[in-house]
């Protein structure tokens, strides 16, 4: 497995391997690796030649009060695990190579960028897009992996690929739980032990939604009333949203729908966890 940290030593040994035939595949990350991260690595593996793992805590999708400098990193142990995952190549730039200063061009998908984690997080996506973008034309994958976790994300750059017509097949791989259902995420790390015990109550919440809509629940907002119900039952847990969205646009529904799902934000303390289900 390589390492390598500038653009251009990238370029000259991926166009060595396509030049060869070798398809290439990309999984973007911000490090601190935990299982989900390493389910893209698998998901990929099976459908290239050569894997690329990118990380890169991309200081454009932080905003001025959130957790850029405490993001957990540690870059020895995210390399042996990506090694013993079969990696091939792991991209770990310094933020000087990715972002010239001044830098002055984003890449924005506007209105779904705006629902959703967009209401608090206004800056965000606007930071995915322009790095997926900036990583798409450094690396020229075949096929790029993003997690079901981030849904929003995962839709937007699905968007974005489609509008600006990258030659990248994008695969969306599932949620990958602990065992008690909380989504693994970077950001648990941040959970005391009582809001870590206490998190899986959003998980729980949504299974029960699932089943509601199995049962014939036609109404979201009976739905989300139930998964807020369920949440506040934990005394740690603050609500930023429930929403009961469609896939393809990421707008509200009444009734529940084929192609709907619902997302949620919730705060443990500072730690704000995100979880999303498919309806129906
Ligand atoms: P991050 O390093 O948090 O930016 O995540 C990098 C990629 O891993 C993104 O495509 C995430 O959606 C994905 N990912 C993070 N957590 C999970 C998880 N629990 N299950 C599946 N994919 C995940």
């Amino acid at each position: 497995m390589q390492v390598i940290k500038k653009i251009g030593d990238l370029r000259v040994i991926l166009g060595e391997y396509r030049k060869s035939g070798k398809r290439i595949g990309l999984v973007p990350t911000m490090g601190y690796f935990h299982e989900g991260h390493l389910s893209l690595i698998d998901a990929i593996r099976e459908r290239v030649d050569i894997v690329v793992v990118s990380l890169f805590v991309n200081p454009a999708q932080f905003g001025p009060d959130e957790d850029l400098e405490c993001y957990p990193r540690d870059f020895e142990q995210d390399e042996q695990m990506a090694k013993e995952r079969g990696v091939d190549i792991i991209f770990y730039p310094d933020k000087d190579e990715i972002y010239p200063d001044p830098f002055f061009t984003y890449v924005a998908t506007e209105d779904l960028s705006k629902v959703l984690c967009g209401t608090s997080r206004p800056i965000h996506f606007r930071g995915v897009t322009t790095i997926v973008a900036k990583l798409f034309n450094i690396v020229q994958p075949d096929i790029a992996v993003f997690g079901r976790k981030d849904a929003q994300q995962a839709i937007i750059i699905r968007k974005m690929v489609e509008d600006l017509n990258f030659p990248v097949e994008v695969v969306i791989a599932p949620i990958v739980r602990e065992s008690d259902g909380l989504a693994m995420s970077s950001r648990n790390t941040y959970l005391s032990p009582k809001e870590r015990k206490q998190a899986p109550i959003i998980y729980q919440s949504l299974k029960k939604a699932v089943e509601m809509v199995q049962r014939g629940e036609p109404d979201a907002g009976g739905v989300k009333h139930s998964i807020r119900q369920q949440i506040e039952t934990a005394p740690l847990a603050r609500i930023e949203y429930i929403e009961i969205v469609r896939e393809r646009d990421l707008k509200p529904v009444k009734v529940i729908e084929p192609g709907t799902f619902v997302a949620v934000a919730v705060f443990f303390g500072k730690t704000r966890l995100i979880d999303n289900v498919v309806l129906k």
